[in-house]
């Protein structure tokens, strides 16, 4: 157990005050991983806590963002070179095999030959995949073009199957930027059976970008967002005044909901502020502050959403685990 990994009174009153009203008893994780450390190939660098976390490891955890629900959810890996996917999602699929009410998504690479990735997902029983930027060779990854990293030939067999495809777009003012709408929008009205899932809020860690960007994509039936790790409710708010609240998928980032602290809007950029970033204790004239789990701050900011737009219970039970539900045509 290290400093930055643990469970405090802090974070229980937190949700005692907070929350304890708001977290339906049944949910539906949309973003989560799954994982050994190895698969990270980061040591050192890697979010703390345990080597490996299986399914029941993960459920453990989820009990100190959201210690009275019943959790399913939609899985995938943290392998993301082309020498640790493999690994990673044969991990996954076997961790998610016998959960009748979760899925999980592959980890591609975007070299990896379509055929070849169409045979991978149907024999590990995934539901479809999950890209990632930090594939991208010879430049600044988080600059990149989408079709970069989700390839056309990915997402024409991504629709030939009705797969998910969970997608982390990067650029700088991410939704704000007319590259990536224009490469979202080209391929939800060319492959219209594909179910595009844009993580972090359309990647609204300012919400801002997503305030300005994303009533580009109203309109289309195939695009969801996830809440995975945002901290702030504008961009929330804008999806589902936009899309509907239908398209808003609440999901933790497990393990990132496990540390401590906040990602917020500077500027037009964001920053992480965690345990480690800076001094708590000094940091606030008034007095030390304590940082509490990040996945109850995004919980928090999704209350703040909800109760902004004045949603009722069950469209907030739908944002917890119905829309994804039907999403993935889970019927239990
Ligand atoms: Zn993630």
């Amino acid at each position: 157990m290290t400093r930055n990994w643990e469970l405090k009174e802090c974070d229980q009153e937190f949700f005692q005050k907070e929350l304890s009203t708001f977290v339906p008893d049944r949910i539906f994780d949309a973003h989560a991983h799954l994982y050994k450390t190895v698969h990270w190939g980061r040591p050192g660098e890697t979010m703390q806590g345990p080597d490996v976390v299986t399914f029941e490891e993960y459920q453990r955890h989820m009990k100190w963002i959201t210690p009275r629900s019943q959790t399913e959810g939609l899985f995938f890996g943290t392998g993301f070179s082309d020498d640790r996917f493999k690994d990673s999602n044969e991990f996954v699929a076997g961790e998610v095999a016998n959960q009748r009410n979760s899925r999980g998504e592959m980890v591609v690479s975007p070299r990896m030959d379509p055929e070849e990735m169409r045979q991978e997902v149907k024999r590990l029983g995934f539901s479809g995949i999950k890209v990632y930027h930090l594939f991208v060779q010879d430049e600044r990854t988080w600059d990149a073009d989408i079709a970069k990293f989700l390839i056309e030939d990915h997402v024409r067999i991504a629709n030939e199957e009705g797969w998910t495809i969970t997608l982390h777009m990067v650029k700088q003012r991410a939704m704000a930027e007319k590259a990536n709408q224009e490469r979202i929008l080209e391929y939800c009205r060319k492959y219209s059976d594909i179910k595009l899932i844009l993580a972090h809020a359309a990647r609204g860690f300012n919400p801002y970008h997503t305030i300005e960007g994303i009533h580009h994509l109203k309109g289309l039936q195939n695009v969801w967002c996830d809440t995975s790790a945002v901290t702030e409710a504008g961009g929330f708010e804008a999806i589902v005044e936009t899309l509907g609240h239908e398209r808003l998928l609440w999901g933790s980032d497990f393990p990132v909901s496990h540390g401590r602290g906040r990602c917020i809007a500077v500027g037009d950029h964001f920053v992480w502020l965690g345990e480690e970033t800076l001094d708590w204790k000094t940091v606030a004239a008034y007095g030390p502050i304590e940082p509490i789990l990040l996945g109850l701050e995004s919980l928090r900011s999704l209350k703040l959403a909800t109760q902004r737009l004045k949603l009722s219970d069950s469209q907030t039970e739908d944002i917890f685990s119905n829309n994804a539900r039907r999403m993935l045509d889970i019927n239990t």
